[in-house]
């Protein structure tokens, strides 16, 4: 993919070069540090509410001049996604893509056991989304983590900059939580996110055009369980996962950095796998 995209970029390049525009950066983060999970509004089954929204994203290859940015966008829409979001936050093919597939997403990472996960997820050749908050990237070593993580070939999505109710903020103070965040992320991977997931799922009106005009899909989830006192531990957690009766088609699957997530995610992998589902690659899912 990435070889393919080098040669529809060269293509592009060669043809013809437009100017770019240059991006600008506002970096902005709020000080708050509030992390707290899900736990608030975890449904087991998880979905709340509404919304989706999109963007584009720019993935640049920074060895090209950045003048090239217009030619990238170009490219970028050239992939075709096989997948879109549905009202309750599951997938459902776009035209003949397999619909046995479940969607495998990290939050409130990176702090102590994202990286962790993601090589074990490399590991397995499974794919995943990590929902990064901005108050784990403050540190060059944070941000090194948050480098690596992409490195490996995983999406990096929004979860904000503080992880603070969207619903109790201004609007400023939602638009530095989450376009700050893409910032930031750009900032270190060289990418803005796709995908935005509010804390707790509390989206707000503002927070969804936010991130309609950032490009990014907004996507709560369909269920998880690594909140709950009672499947802190990896062994009930892995085995609730993959044998909840909320596992359909299309799910979307809410797990965070903890260490017994961490510690779960290969019997989770191969569980899902064992019932015949195949891990959705984020890369095909349609964004705004
Ligand atoms: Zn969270």
């Amino acid at each position: 993919m990435k070889q393919m995209v080098g040669v529809l970029l060269l293509a592009l390049l060669l043809t013809a070069c437009a100017g770019g525009q240059a991006e600008e950066t506002q970096g902005s983060k709020q000080p708050e540090t509030s992390e707290t999970d899900e736990k608030a509004a975890e449904q087991r089954n998880g979905e709340s509410d509404k919304e989706t929204d999109e963007e584009s994203e720019d993935k640049n290859s920074q060895s090209e001049a950045d003048e090239h940015k217009k030619d990238e966008t170009v490219v970028a829409n050239a992939v075709e996604p096989k997948y879109e979001i549905t009202d309750t936050w599951s997938f459902k093919p776009i035209d003949q893509a397999n619909e046995q597939v479940a969607l495998l997403t990290f939050d409130d990472a990176p702090d102590e056991h994202a990286l962790e996960i993601a090589k074990t997820l490399k590991e397995l050749e499974a794919p995943a989304i990590f929902f990064v908050n901005g108050h784990f990237l403050d540190t060059s070593e944070e941000k090194k983590v948050l480098k690596q993580i992409h490195e490996l070939g995983f999406a990096i999505g929004n979860h904000t900059a503080t992880h603070t109710s969207l619903p109790t903020l201004s609007k400023e103070q939602q638009k530095q939580e989450i376009v700050g965040l893409n910032d930031k992320v750009e900032e270190i991977i060289g990418e803005r996110p796709q995908f935005f997931r509010a804390p707790h799922g509390q989206n707000t009106e503002y927070s969804k055009q936010l991130a309609a005009e950032e490009g990014m899909l907004v996507m709560n989830w369909t269920y998880g369980y690594d909140w709950n006192a009672e499947y802190q531990d990896a062994e009930r957690l892995a085995d609730i996962m993959v044998n909840t009766e909320l596992l359909y088609n299309g799910a979307n699957l809410l797990m965070h950095d903890r260490e017994w997530t961490a510690k779960a995610v290969p019997e989770i992998v191969k569980g899902l796998r064992g019932k015949g589902y195949e891990l959705l690659d984020p890369s095909l899912i349609k964004t705004p």
